[in-house]
């Protein structure tokens, strides 16, 4: 057993008792009194599993929107450190097969949970908190629509998802206040809706293609390749796929053999103190250099989450922004029994292509972001590090 291990379990010894929030309290002090990730953790037996390097507290009001392929920030984390997350869950065929791969390797994650999943498998979803994952929330029935949703609209479908998870995990209390809108398909006016809520936007800084029917191998690849590229930063994966309960196994063994540590994110609240950060390390370290290049009259598509209440779409352009955005419709959520989601694919599995790709980009004014035209994917930055992607 490490050091860290050590303290862990002496700082939280009699204490887990308590509820599950003084555990997680427990842990962000432990990781905040020794100030470094460990290198290797005990884990059922197992004396070199990939653990939880380190467990960091947020405060979702300070640091609204995270992830660099759509926003400025990321996670505070340092180099070589990475957070996994699940989205569309949970699944009976897929979730609890992750799991256990998870456990094997004593990690944690971050679950975005989809409600009418977490509403029709509610013991999947109660799996995953008592496992003693963070379970965030990811709308009520997936619509791809978040970008051509009226405020009210948005708001309605973020609540109906989080109660919906709330009641399968039984307490509000266990919901963290993290939500990652379906497709990354933003747009100011979902954005003031999660602003109003105080919900902290989870974007993400590299994807694993794994909801594109590729090869288990190919998602490793990936995967790795981007966060090698990065060097830090949020995974999305999905727990509604064959192919990534059969690339988990060897995306942790690869991060094991890079010397990636794994971060759990937790919220800030009353009992668990946010960890302390800088500004900085909210920025992966490439883009203070590139701000520093940038031109001084380009600003950032999106405002700030405290500009966002004040800003409207003007109602001329309105039906124009409609227009485009029907082209960015996708199925919602269907086939649930299956435990399969059909994640905006076009016939064949490829991703929709709706504007020309001659400048790979369009310009998406109404909304204050660009739209990808590979993915369709709004990029809500004028330094986006976007990979052309969208889970
Ligand atoms: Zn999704």
């Amino acid at each position: 057993m490490n050091l860290t291990s050590l303290l862990k379990n002496a700082v939280c010894k009699g204490w887990t008792r308590f509820t599950r929030r003084w555990f997680l309290a427990c842990l962000v002090l432990a990781n905040a009194a020794i100030g470094v990730p460990a290198i290797g953790m005990e884990c059922n037996g197992k004396s070199d599993a990939l653990g939880v390097g380190r467990v960091i507290a947020v405060d979702p009001i300070e640091h609204s929107r995270v992830g660099t392929m759509q926003y400025p920030e990321t996670l505070p984390l340092a180099d070589h450190e990475i957070v996994i997350t699940f989205d569309d869950g949970p699944s009976p065929r897929y979730t609890g097969r992750i799991l256990v791969i998870l456990a094997a390797e004593c990690v944690k994650a971050t679950f975005f949970m989809v409600g009418e999943m977490a509403k029709t498998f509610p013991a999947e979803a109660r799996r995953v908190k008592a496992e003693g994952h963070t379970v965030g929330t990811h709308s009520f029935q997936h619509p791809f629509t978040f970008g051509r949703m009226s405020e009210l609209q948005a708001g309605a479908e973020i609540d109906r998802g989080i109660d919906a998870v709330a009641a399968a995990l039984g307490s509000p209390d266990e919901v963290a206040p993290f939500f990652r809108v379906p497709g990354f398909l933003t747009s100011n006016a979902t954005e003031a809706a999660l602003a109003s809520r105080k919900l902290m936007t989870w974007s993400a800084d590299f994807p694993a293609d794994d909801w594109k029917g590729i090869s288990s191998a190919e998602i490793v690849k990936r995967a790795i390749s981007r966060i090698e590229a990065k060097g830090r930063g949020i995974l999305v994966l999905h727990d509604i796929h064959e192919q990534t309960v059969e690339a988990l196994p060897n995306i942790l063994s690869e991060l094991k053999q890079r010397g990636y540590k794994i971060v759990q994110v937790v919220p800030a609240s009353a009992t668990v103190a946010k960890t302390q950060t800088t500004p900085e390390e909210w920025r992966l370290p490439h883009q203070h250099a590139q701000e520093a290049e940038q031109d001084s009259g380009q600003k950032a598509l999106v405002p700030s989450a405290a500009q966002i209440d004040q800003s409207k779409v003007p109602a001329s352009k309105a039906s124009e922004s409609q227009a485009t955005v029907k082209k960015m419709a996708a199925p919602s959520l269907s086939g649930i029994g299956a435990g399969k989601l059909a994640l905006g694919k076009g016939s064949g599995g490829r991703p929709r292509r709706f504007v020309s790709n001659r400048f790979g980009r369009r310009r998406h004014r109404q909304h204050g972001c660009l739209i990808c035209a590979r993915c369709r994917t709004a990029i809500c930055s004028d330094r986006p590090n976007h990979q052309g992607r969208n889970p």
